[in-house]
């Protein structure tokens, strides 16, 4: 099984799945009611597991929920991880950046701590809970402290607000201007989990169409988001990727990390060919391939999310089980992909490893 692997180059920790928001579509369906996260305790030991099985692992996604729910505990997981040579980034929605400077005093201690990165997440249901000025405070607080800083807008047919108006922010200008290399602004795609808005979400405007090139083409390609990441939620669940629909497919969870080794768990999933499928021809040949076995026609996927199809894929028994009956016939061809994408990431990955030693 060695010659399958692919090593994991981050640990993602879903630390938590209390949120201060309660967004209608939020994927994980957090709120501040839930009460569920991953001690500090608990942290420490996956960070420890994780780096001592792999050398590969270079960053540590510290994401939830809301991970700043944490408090305290989130300098000291950051600080910990840090000292372990790991570039640390966070995902927020940046509701504790409630003035300049008090965002300020919290990102200072955490950059005191050794966060390298802050993700924030706005958008249209965002802003439904956390003010649009926070991300604004949020963003230049951390550019004036040299953190690398991405904003996820929500961007589905139905927004508002787009990164077009982050751009046109005066208060935004001279980083924005002046090609700050540290500022990212990224259109994240939001699906329907909700089934009020899950008509008007299923598929994508003409000018949504034009901004979202990238994604829209995503259907069409594999998914790279597997093999790449140990994730883990607050459950102590390790999760085969983040994708959107993730938290409703169960055949994407692998284990519980506070029974298994991450070691055992992650690698398990090399004996799985339906994985190194998706991850080699994506959801959308598999789904094409069920079809054509069951006599149906083509569904038109174009306009859907690659998790989307995913998820088409794992909640119908019938494809399954065409899917075990079937798979054969595609067995040594897909492999056969696989080995060769696996040497040609493998090649990544140890230039990125040799760029990450240099910079530590
Ligand atoms: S801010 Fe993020 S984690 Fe919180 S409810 Fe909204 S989408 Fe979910
Ligand atoms: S396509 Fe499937 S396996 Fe890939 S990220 Fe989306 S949910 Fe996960």
């Amino acid at each position: 099984m060695n010659e399958l692997i692919i090593p994991p180059t981050q640990l993602s920790l879903l630390v938590t799945n209390k949120c201060t928001a309660a967004c209608q579509n939020c994927c994980f369906q957090c709120n501040p009611k839930n009460k569920d996260r991953l001690s500090l305790d608990k942290m420490k030991q996956y960070v420890d597991q994780a780096v001592d099985a792999y050398s590969t692992i270079q960053l540590l996604v510290i994401t939830g929920g809301e991970c700043f729910t944490l408090g305290t505990d989130l300098n000291k997981i950051i600080k910990y991880s840090s000292d372990k040579g790991l570039f640390i980034r966070v995902v927020t929605n940046g509701y504790w950046a409630k003035s300049p400077e008090k965002a300020r005093i919290i990102l200072e201690k955490l950059v005191e701590a050794g966060l390298n990165e802050i993700n924030f997440s706005t958008g249209d249901e965002h802003q439904m809970w956390v003010p649009y000025d926070n991300i604004i405070h949020g963003i230049i607080s951390a550019l004036e402290l040299n953190l690398t800083t991405a904003v996820n807008v929500e961007s589905s047919k139905l927004s508002e607000f787009s990164i077009n108006q982050l751009k046109s922010d005066c208060r935004l200008e001279k980083y924005i201007h002046f090609l700050h290399k540290k500022l990212f602004l990224l259109g994240g795609v939001w699906m329907p989990f909700n089934k009020s808005t899950e008509e008007e979400l299923n598929t994508f405007g003409e000018e949504r169409k034009k901004e979202l090139p990238i994604l829209l083409q995503q259907n069409k390609s594999r998914c790279s988001s597997l093999f790449n990441s140990i994730s883990i939620d607050p459950f102590h669940q390790v999760i085969a990727c983040c994708g959107l629909t993730v938290g409703y497919i169960p055949y994407l969870r692998m284990g519980l990390a506070k029974k298994y080794p991450l070691k055992f768990l992650y690698e398990y999933q090399f004996q799985d060919f339906l994985k190194i499928w998706l991850f080699t021809e994506g959801p959308e040949k598999i789904l094409a391939f069920c079809r054509i076995k069951l006599n149906l026609p083509p569904i038109e996927t174009t306009k859907w999310h690659i998790c989307q199809i995913c998820i088409e894929i794992f909640r119908n028994e019938q494809y399954i089980l065409i899917l075990q009956q079937n798979y054969g016939e595609v067995f040594q061809s897909v492999l056969l992909k696989y080995s060769l994408l696996r040497e040609k990431y493998l090649k990544i990955k140890q230039l990125k490893i040799k760029d990450h030693e240099k910079k530590r």
